[in-house]
C-alpha cells in the first residue's frame, strides 16, 4: 500500500525522466506523496461567468461567455498582435495576442462559441483581454464552472510546458487512483472534536473543491494535521530530553546573595524578578534546563544572565555565554567584566581572534576549572574547548545560531549536559515562539527599567533634510552623538555602497565643522574596530554605517538614529537599530527618512514605528505582513518549511494543536493505546520519510 505512494513520478504518465528531474529539482518532487503534497498557491474562481456590460477593472480575472465575430491581425514588426473581436449578448470586447500569434491564429474560429478567462484591461470605452485562457464552449463547462488550484510553479518549469494546468492534470491523475488508499492520519477523537474532514476528503478538495465551504474545511484539516505533528515532535523532543537528561542541581544560592548585597548597582525590574525566579526554579529542579528568554532591546537581559551564572558558580561549576559576532561577545566580556572582578571570579573571552598563546592559557583554565565563565562567539563550540565542569550554556541573540548550533552544545560530551538558557532581544510572536522554540520553555521580560524615556520616533521627508540637519545640529551642540543609518542589501550592493559614500559625503558638507566616522561591512575588521572606538570613546559625533551596527553597539550618550530610506528595511530591523538609542538617560529620538513614493506595505511599517516602541506589537505586525519566512534568520530552523500552515495568520488553530498533542502525549506517552495508533504510524512514516531524504541529497 505504502509502496504506491512512494512510486517515483518518472512513472507517471505524462512525465518520464525528464519533467521528472526537473520536477525534482524545481519543485522537490520525487514521489506521488509529494506531488499530491503540492499544495495550490491560490484559486481562481470560475464559478461564475461575467456579461461583458458588468466587467470594470477592478476585476482580477473574468469568466466570459460569448462567440468570436471576426478577428484580424493589426500593425507590423514587434507591434504586430493578432486581434479578435468578442460578444455576448451584453456586449463587445477584444482579445489580444502579441506572442504565438501564428499558432492561434490556425486554431482560433471565426463564428465559434468559447469560454474566456483573464484580466480585463480598459482602453477607452471598450475592455480588452490580452493572452486570454480560452476553451471551447461545451455542455461540460457551460454550466458548471469551478474552482481552479494554481500551482506554485518556476520560470524553468513554465518554460517547458509544465503549467499550472498540466500540474493539476497530473494530480488529478495520481488522486484517481490514490483516493482508495489515502490512509487517515488523524486519530477519530480528534476529527470529531474539532470538526475535521476525512484525509481523503480533505486532499480531494484541496486541489480540486467542491466549493468554497469545501475548500475552507479542507484547508482547516490539513493545516491542523500539520501544525500538530510539529508539536508532537517538539513536545515528544521536550519530554525525552527531560527524561533522559539529568541537569546539575544548583542550590546554593551564596554568591547572589553577595552580590545583591554589596554590588547590584540598581533595583531590579519586577519582570527581572520574576525571570530570575523561573530560571532558579529549573536550576534546583535536577532535569536539564531549556528555556528561551525574551526580552526587548534594553530590558536587561545581561543582569539576569550575570545572576544565573552565579548560581552555578555558587554550585561549584562552569558557565558560557556565546554571542553571535565578535563584537558582541567583547560586549558582553567588558560589561560582565565589570561584576564579575567585584566578585573577585575569573573571566575570560574566546573568539576567532583570540592569539594561540592566550587559547592556551584559556584552555587549561577551562580543564583545570580555575577559568569560571567564558564569554565568546562560536569559537565556542570548537572540539579543542573543553571544559571541567561547564553547568551552564547562554546562548544571545538565537536566532543567528539556528537549532543545530544549540543542540551542539549539548554533544561536547559531558556525563551531565549543561542547562540551556538562549536569550534574544528579538521579539518574536506566540505562533512563531511555539513552532520554533516549542521544545523550550519561555520566560518573558516585558517590562523595562525605570526612568527610561521611550525614544520619539518620528517620519520625515526626504525633502525636509534641512529641518533634519537643524535638529541634528542643535542635539550635537547640547553634547549628544548621532548615528545615520544606511540600507545595504546584498543584491545591489555596489549601488548601495554609493549611496553610503555619498550618504557621508553629504554629511560631512552639511556638518563641516563636525567629526565624522564611517563604517560599513567592506572594510577591514581592523579598521572598523578603530572608527568605532573613536566613537564610543566621543572622539567623533557622528557615526555614519549601514546596518553592521544592527547588533551589539551600546553607546549611551548616541541618543539620535537617523534611517535613510527607511522604507527598505524591515519592520524587525528597523526596530533593532532603534534599539541602539535610548540607552542613555537623555531624550533619544529615531528619525525615519523616506521619499514621498511609498508602497502601502512601507507604510504600514513606518506608521507602526512611529505608533509604538513595543517590540511584540511590531514583532506581530511583522509577521502578518512578511510571514514568516522572512523573519530575521528563522529560514535556517527547518521547522518552518510548512506546507500549508501560516503562522501569521492561523494562530487559534496552532494553539489547539499544541494543546491536542500535550493531551495526546500526557494520557499516552509513548503512542502505544490503540486509539492513537493512526498517530503512531504516521510518526513512524514521517521518521522513514526524513531518512529518505538523507540518503537523497
Ligand atoms: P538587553 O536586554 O538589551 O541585553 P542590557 O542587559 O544590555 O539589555 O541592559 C540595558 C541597560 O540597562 C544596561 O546599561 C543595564 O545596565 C541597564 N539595566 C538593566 N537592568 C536595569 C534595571 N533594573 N534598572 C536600571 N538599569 C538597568
Ligand atoms: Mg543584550
Amino acid at each position: 500500500m505504502a509502496t504506491f505512494f512512494t512510486t517515483s513520478i518518472e512513472y507517471l504518465k505524462g512525465v518520464g525522466p525528464q519533467r521528472a528531474a526537473l520536477l525534482n529539482k524545481e519543485l522537490k518532487i520525487f514521489t506521488y506523496a509529494d506531488l499530491i503534497q503540492h499544495y495550490p498557491l491560490r484559486y481562481e474562481d470560475r464559478t461564475k461567468f461575467y456579461e461583458i456590460k458588468e466587467l470594470s477593472e477592478e476585476l482580477q480575472y473574468v469568466q466570459v461567455k460569448g462567440k468570436v465575430v471576426s478577428k484580424e491581425l493589426v500593425g507590423t514588426g514587434f507591434k504586430k498582435r493578432l486581434v479578435a473581436y468578442f460578444k455576448d449578448a451584453s456586449g463587445e470586447i477584444e482579445l489580444v495576442w502579441f506572442q504565438g500569434i501564428k499558432w492561434i491564429d490556425e486554431k482560433l474560429k471565426s463564428g465559434q462559441e468559447y469560454v474566456v478567462f483573464g484580466k480585463p484591461n480598459r482602453f477607452g470605452s471598450k475592455f480588452s483581454i490580452a493572452h486570454p485562457e480560452l476553451e471551447l464552449l461545451t455542455l461540460n463547462n457551460e454550466k458548471e464552472g469551478s474552482i481552479y488550484p494554481v500551482y506554485p510553479l518556476t520560470e524553468k518549469l513554465r518554460s517547458r510546458h509544465l503549467d499550472s494546468k498540466t500540474v493539476s492534470k497530473l494530480i488529478r491523475d495520481v488522486l484517481t487512483v490514490a483516493q482508495e488508499k489515502i490512509r487517515e492520519t488523524l486519530p477519530v477523537d480528534v476529527l470529531q472534536k474539532f470538526h475535521l474532514v476525512s484525509k481523503k476528503e480533505a486532499l480531494l478538495n484541496i486541489h480540486f473543491p467542491k466549493s468554497y465551504e469545501h475548500l475552507a474545511q479542507a484547508q482547516k484539516r490539513l493545516k491542523f494535521e500539520e501544525l500538530f505533528y510539529i508539536q508532537l515532535k517538539l513536545l515528544k523532543l521536550k519530554i525525552v530530553r527531560e527524561e533522559k537528561f539529568k541537569g546539575h542541581v544548583f542550590k546554593d544560592a551564596s554568591l547572589v546573595t553577595t552580590f545583591y548585597n554589596n554590588h547590584l548597582p540598581f533595583e531590579l525590574t519586577e519582570a527581572q524578578k520574576r525571570v530570575i525566579k523561573e530560571i532558579y526554579a529549573d536550576l534546583r529542579s535536577g532535569k536539564q534546563m531549556n528555556r528561551l528568554l525574551q526580552g526587548d532591546v534594553g530590558s536587561g537581559k545581561t543582569i539576569v544572565a550575570f545572576i544565573c551564572i552565579l548560581l552555578g558558580i555558587s554550585s561549584g561549576a562552569q558557565c558560557a555565554l556565546m554571542a553571535p559576532t565578535e563584537i558582541l561577545a567583547q560586549q558582553h566580556y567588558n560589561n560582565l567584566k565589570r561584576y564579575a572582578e567585584k566578585m573577585q571570579i575569573s573571566i575570560g573571552i574566546l573568539t576567532g581572534s583570540t592569539k594561540k598563546s592566550e587559547r592556551r592559557v584559556l584552555h587549561e583554565g577551562l580543564q583545570t576549572g580555575e577559568l569560571k565563565i567564558l564569554i565568546g562567539t562560536h569559537a565556542l563550540l570548537e572540539e579543542e574547548v573543553q571544559f571541567k565542569n561547564l553547568a551552564l550554556a547562554i546562548i544571545d541573540e538565537q536566532h543567528r545560531f539556528g537549532v543545530a548550533q544549540r543542540s551542539k552544545l549539548w554533544n561536547k560530551n559531558f556525563s551531565v549536559v549543561p542547562h540551556v538558557l538562549v536569550m534574544t532581544a528579538t521579539p518574536i510572536p506566540r505562533t512563531l515562539a511555539m513552532t520554533l522554540y516549542g521544545d523550550l520553555d519561555v520566560s518573558v521580560i516585558d517590562q523595562l527599567p525605570k526612568g527610561r524615556k521611550p525614544i520619539k520616533t518620528i517620519h520625515q521627508f526626504d525633502s525636509h533634510r534641512l529641518k533634519v540637519n537643524q535638529f541634528l545640529r542643535d542635539q550635537m551642540t547640547s553634547g549628544r552623538q548621532v548615528y545615520i543609518v544606511y540600507p545595504l542589501i546584498e543584491e545591489s550592493e555596489k549601488l548601495d555602497l554609493k549611496d553610503l559614500m555619498d550618504g557621508y559625503e553629504s554629511v560631512c558638507r552639511a556638518f563641516p565643522d563636525v567629526a565624522v566616522s564611517i563604517v560599513h561591512g567592506k572594510m577591514k575588521p581592523e579598521a572598523k574596530d578603530f572608527e568605532m572606538k573613536r566613537f564610543v570613546k566621543g572622539e567623533t559625533q557622528i557615526m555614519v554605517a549601514t546596518t553592521v551596527i544592527e547588533v551589539g553597539v551600546d553607546v549611551p550618550n548616541a541618543s539620535v538614529m537617523v534611517i535613510e530610506n527607511a522604507e527598505r528595511f524591515g519592520l524587525s530591523q528597523l526596530h533593532q537599530l532603534r534599539g541602539r538609542v535610548g540607552r542613555g538617560a537623555e531624550q533619544s529620538y529615531c528619525i525615519l527618512m523616506t521619499n514621498y513614493k511609498l508602497s502601502s506595505e512601507a507604510k504600514v511599517r513606518i506608521e507602526t514605528m512611529v505608533r509604538t516602541n513595543n517590540g511584540f506589537e511590531i514583532a506581530e505586525t511583522d509577521l502578518k505582513l512578511r510571514g514568516p519566512g522572512d523573519l530575521l534568520g528563522t529560514q535556517q530552523s527547518g521547522v518552518l518549511d510548512l506546507l500549508i500552515a501560516d503562522l501569521g495568520k492561523d494562530g487559534q488553530l496552532l494553539q489547539r494543536a499544541r494543546e491536542t498533542a500535550i493531551e495526546v502525549l500526557k494520557n499516552d506517552p509513548d503512542l502505544t493505546s490503540s486509539k492513537n495508533k493512526v498517530i503512531y504510524t504516521q510518526v513512524e512514516s514521517m521518521r522513514s520519510n526524513i531518512m529518505n531524504w538523507s540518503r537523497i541529497s
